[in-house]
């Protein structure tokens, strides 16, 4: 294009822009709905269309080529920690206990977090069916120490749930993903407890600021309420003393995509620990959408530039068909691939607990 072209498109451009400003309501009215807040509810920006209902839900998990298969004879192969610490007795500058799922609690000088509480026997909205947690809980629930805060990814009930909730009650704070609120006051914990937020808004309180970040997911607890509410990634900025902070990301549920996790480890250069799930991925025509498998929770380690994980979300339930000990061997295989240093990136047994330096 050349010069006076170039001038000529520049004034239209203006001229236009001006036509627009003079004639418009404020300009808060104008800021654009973020891309994933879509017409019908929340969507994925990124990647495939997880178009999956109800009837390839009973394909999948009655009448596919890789059945839901019996693990029962599996259960052997659960690793369940062979000594259990004293949760209130932690001294370590953050530790990080993995209560099954994707069930942790984070501790350091006396703060704590619990992630995605899922105390319950069943991920399930009835107490007798659905899936049954194949390792009992390491730690009674009246043996957990005081919660301060707890953070969900999403409504799924293996994330959220009532009987953990109603335990812990109005003692934590809770942050959520937009549109969790209602279902917590419902339940009966105070609305100035339950702290709601979009992408990218955070809140902060004590030493810690939490930021909900996107991941690739979906929602729904019934037949009628599919992605009425959000899915999030969580980002937890924890400052432990006057001088010395860690950077904690919590995954929650989430497929793979190349653009969000990039984002994340573009805002936060450094990320000292990141929870990541690595099952519930088979098999992939249904579940890859929403569900990362080990060589892509590698790629989100690497894409957030996370400096240690942990993986999650195997290993308790049996929602998937993969057996129960591949999700750990597969990320074994992809962490050797991937050329990441040992230990960089591990699995820890039910009970575990890990320090973080
Ligand atoms: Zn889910
Ligand atoms: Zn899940």
């Amino acid at each position: 294009m050349n010069a006076v072209r170039r001038g000529v498109v520049r004034i239209t451009l203006f001229v236009f822009g001006l036509m627009a400003c003079s004639t418009s309501t404020p300009t808060d009215v104008l800021k654009p709905e973020p891309e994933h807040h879509g017409e019908g509810g929340y969507v994925n920006p990124y990647g495939p269309p997880n178009d999956k209902n109800v009837f390839d839900f009973i394909k999948m998990r009655w009448f596919s080529s890789e059945p839901f298969a019996d693990h029962t004879e599996e259960l052997d192969q659960i690793q369940v920690a062979e000594q259990l610490v004293d949760l209130s007795a932690v001294s370590a500058p953050l530790t990080v206990t993995w209560l099954g799922h994707s069930t942790f609690l984070l501790e350091s000088n006396g703060v704590r977090v619990l992630t995605d509480p899922i105390l319950s026997q069943r991920a399930s909205p009835i107490g007798f069916v659905g899936p049954e947690r194949l390792a009992p809980m390491p730690y009674a629930v009246e043996e957990l120490p005081a919660i301060d805060y707890v953070i969900i990814s999403h409504n799924h009930y293996d994330h959220l749930d009532a009987f953990s909730i109603e335990h812990l009650g109005n003692q934590p704070q809770y942050i959520v993903p937009l549109g969790l609120k209602e279902w917590f006051v419902d339940l009966g914990i105070d609305a100035a407890r339950v702290h709601e937020l979009d992408w990218w808004q955070h809140w902060a309180e004590g030493p810690i600021r939490f930021t909900a970040t996107p991941c690739q997911h979906w929602s729904g607890r019934g037949l009628f309420d599919r992605n009425q509410t959000l899915w999030a990634s969580w980002m937890l900025e924890w400052s432990l003393n006057s001088n010395s902070k860690r950077t904690i990301w919590f995954g929650g549920d989430t497929g793979y995509n190349n653009v969000q996790f990039k984002q994340i480890g573009e805002k936060w250069p450094q990320v000292d620990l990141a929870l990541i799930p690595i099952g519930a991925y088979a098999p992939r025509w249904f579940m890859q959408a929403s569900h990362v498998n080990p060589e892509e929770a590698v790629q989100i380690h690497n894409d957030i530039g996370s400096r240690f994980s942990i993986g999650m979300h195997w290993s308790t339930f049996q929602l998937s068909a993969e057996p129960l000990d591949e999700p750990r061997q597969k990320l074994v295989e992809a962490v050797a691939s991937g050329a990441l240093e040992q230990g960089e990136f591990i699995t820890l047994p039910i009970g575990g607990q890990v320090e973080v330096d």
